[in-house]
């Protein structure tokens, strides 16, 4: 130390000034360097890696399944349309996996929305994270895309092309059609049309109604949608939810035609190229259109 004072001494003013201001720049380099390094997060691989939780917001919890939001920190810069993650964990001794699609994937930000049901054990796990923990997740996972190539969707091998989507969502179902309508219209090439139905017991359940009837007011007709409940929405209710429309029907009773005039498809009279229908929801849900849309080749179940 009293060598490196002397070094001081022994230089002129300007000179110690510009030897100071070059420890100084090398230090904060170093520094921040370090820093970058230690906030790197894991790259999503397919293979589970333990990520960050930034931060978690409950959006609904005076209802029997709140919403949760998770926000994970990611380096891995996007994830490709159509694909999803799986979270991992030990449930009573048992490991549990599950799919999400996030409803945000940039560079060093994941955001998850978790419906939280009460015997579920993925979710409930979800839900109770704090800032700090660190969830196993893996991914892309999933076998269907979408684009960038506008109207183009991938089944595996299989390529499907199309000018209008037809999109059923049941509840959580909404996020992978949320993911393709984000890429949709965010792509000013991209003229597909989109006609997405959202279904949910009850209006209280329907989840990012703001943000969907948002893009579908932007969207300029590019984009509808219509919100179905199978529970009648009450007076109170409609008017704490700000006077939405809803329509109250059941899939239960919908049949292959019902379907296809919700979603202004043309169904088997559309020429090729021209119409795919997206779904995912419950698994009693998909099945039931799955069944009602038999021998049609231009439909993929998430
Ligand atoms: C491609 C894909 C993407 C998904 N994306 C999301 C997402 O973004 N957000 C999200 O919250 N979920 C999403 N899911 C569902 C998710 O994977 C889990 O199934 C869900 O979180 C429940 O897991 P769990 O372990 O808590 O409950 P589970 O053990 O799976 O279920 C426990 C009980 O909860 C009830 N339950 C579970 N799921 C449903 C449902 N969908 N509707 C009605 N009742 C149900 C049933 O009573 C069930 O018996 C997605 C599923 C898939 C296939």
């Amino acid at each position: 130390m009293s060598s490196f004072l002397k070094l001081f001494e022994n230089k002129g003013d300007v000179e110690a000034q510009q030897f100071t201001a070059l420890v100084l720049g090398v230090a904060t380099l170093i520094i921040i360097l370090l820093k970058m390094k230690l906030t790197r997060y894991p790259n999503l691989t397919k293979s589970f890696s333990s990520f960050p939780v930034l931060s978690t917001r409950v959006v609904a919890s005076g209802g029997a399944r709140p919403i949760v939001f998770i926000t994970l920190g990611v380096s891995t810069k996007e994830l490709p349309t159509g694909a999803h993650v799986k979270t991992r964990t030990v449930v009573d001794g048992k490991e549990v996996m599950r799919a999400y699609t996030p409803t945000k994937f940039t560079e060093g930000v994941c955001e998850l929305m978790i419906r939280v049901y009460e015997e579920g054990p993925m979710s409930n796990y979800l839900y109770k994270l704090e800032k700090g923990d660190r969830v196993e997740m893996m991914g892309p996972t999933g076998l269907h895309r979408y684009g960038p190539t506008p109207g183009l969707f991938k089944n595996g091998k299989k390529e499907m092309r199309c000018r209008k989507i037809g999109m059923l969502a049941g509840g959580t179902g909404v996020t992978p059609m949320l993911q393709i309508m984000n890429s949709v219209l965010t792509n000013k090439s991209d003229a597909t049309e989109i006609e997405l139905v959202v279904f949910n017991t009850s209006a209280k359940d329907v989840m990012m109604y703001e943000r969907l009837t948002q893009m579908a007011d932007e969207s300029k007709g590019q984009f509808k949608i219509t919100f179905v409940v199978s529970k009648a929405v009450t007076a109170d209710e409609r008017k704490q939810l700000g006077g939405r429309e809803y329509e109250v029907l059941s899939m239960r009773n919908m049949g292959k035609a019902d379907i296809l005039a919700k979603l202004g498809l043309k169904g088997e009279g559309a020429g090729p190229g021209e119409e795919v229908i997206c779904m995912c929801g419950p698994d009693q849900f998909c099945k039931k259109i799955k069944g009602e849309l038999k021998g049609m080749d231009n439909v993929l179940c998430w």
